[in-house]
């Protein structure tokens, strides 16, 4: 199948890489000239632009950052010069970005006006995931639209849950990080407070991840330096889930929840601490950064 991926970076790269590898013909664009070139090296057809990659594209496969990347590529500005108008009808259109679910709406509908395919799929899974091919895909769509999907995403992910109608993978995506800030900034506080007591941090993570408050981030993604080998915590916070980007989702789940009058205290509380912890300086680094905040320094 010839696909058109566009956006290569820490998540889109390794993605994209797993259609190449599974035989699928992969042209690839992304703006920064740094993950063309990691997309060249792993043997992926560069595109000159985003509407080069869509030429004869059978399905589009988009890795952005956040709703105003997504909406910006496909609609263009104030509506105008958006990709959509480059990809011919009948093409299925994935954005596995993680972005408000009124944006997929927006652009599931210009999609549809133009006689293309669009559905949500964005994932859960981290760097490893992407690299490994286990990302867990939460999609909004058709049944048909996810059908046809299927063999694509099943090539990068181990777990494929169908949400609902357009904007239910997001809403689904934006409940599971929100309580993944939570949780790593919980986790974060008992490593630090055990450590400060003289526990040695290995010996800590594998007593908590074995007992009633083991997760996700004692499993793989320990926030605290060495205790994981490929866990940014491990690599200086490089790579990884940025903190910006966690902050990003926090708010999105926080526009719902006021939408919603849900009442998600935790939630708003971590928004409040990313969102401190990046005005510190950490908004590039992996979100599991949040650590120093309550680790005693030096
Ligand atoms: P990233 O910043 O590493 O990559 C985004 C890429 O998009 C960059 O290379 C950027 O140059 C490119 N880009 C931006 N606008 C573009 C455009 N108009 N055309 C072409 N390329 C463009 O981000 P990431 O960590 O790969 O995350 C991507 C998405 O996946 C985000 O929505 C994020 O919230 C979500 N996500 C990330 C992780 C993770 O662990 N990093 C996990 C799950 C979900």
């Amino acid at each position: 199948m010839q696909i058109a991926f566009i956006g290569l970076g820490h998540m889109g790269g390794p993605m994209a890489v797993n259609l190449h590898k599974a035989g699928h013909q992969v042209k690839a664009f992304d703006l920064s000239q740094d993950a063309l070139a990691k997309a060249r090296a792993e043997g992926l057809t560069i595109a000159s632009s985003a509407e080069d990659a869509v030429q004869g594209a059978e399905a589009v496969v988009t890795m952005l950052p956040a709703s105003q990347h997504v909406e910006g590529l496909f609609l263009g500005k104030d509506g105008q010069g958006g990709l959509l108008a480059h990809i011919a009808k009948g093409t299925l259109v994935i954005d596995s970005s993680t972005i408000a679910a009124a944006t997929s709406q927006k652009v599931a509908k210009a999609a549809e006006a133009a006689g293309i395919a669009f559905i949500d799929a964005p994932v859960s899974g981290g760097t490893g995931g992407a690299i490994a091919g286990t990302l867990t895909f939460m999609v909004g769509g058709s049944d048909a639209d996810l059908e046809r999907a299927r063999p694509i995403l099943e090539k990068m992910g181990a777990n494929i849950f169908h949400a609902g109608s357009v904007g239910a993978g997001q809403t689904a995506k934006i409940c599971n990080n929100m309580l993944l800030g939570i949780l790593m900034i919980g986790t974060s506080e008992a490593m630090a407070l055990g450590v400060a007591n003289g526990l040695d941090p290995k010996v800590l993570a594998e007593i908590m991840r074995r007992s009633s408050g083991g997760n996700w981030a004692l499993e793989k993604y320990n926030p605290y330096p060495g205790v994981h080998e490929n866990a940014p915590a491990s690599k200086g916070y490089a790579g990884g889930f940025g903190t910006d980007l966690m902050l990003k989702d926090l708010g999105l789940a926080q526009e719902n929840a006021m939408a919603m009058k849900a009442s998600t205290p935790l939630g708003g509380l971590a928004r409040a601490l990313y969102a401190a912890h990046s005005l510190a300086g950490h908004g590039a680094e992996d979100f599991s950064s949040v650590i120093k905040m309550v680790q005693k320094q030096g």
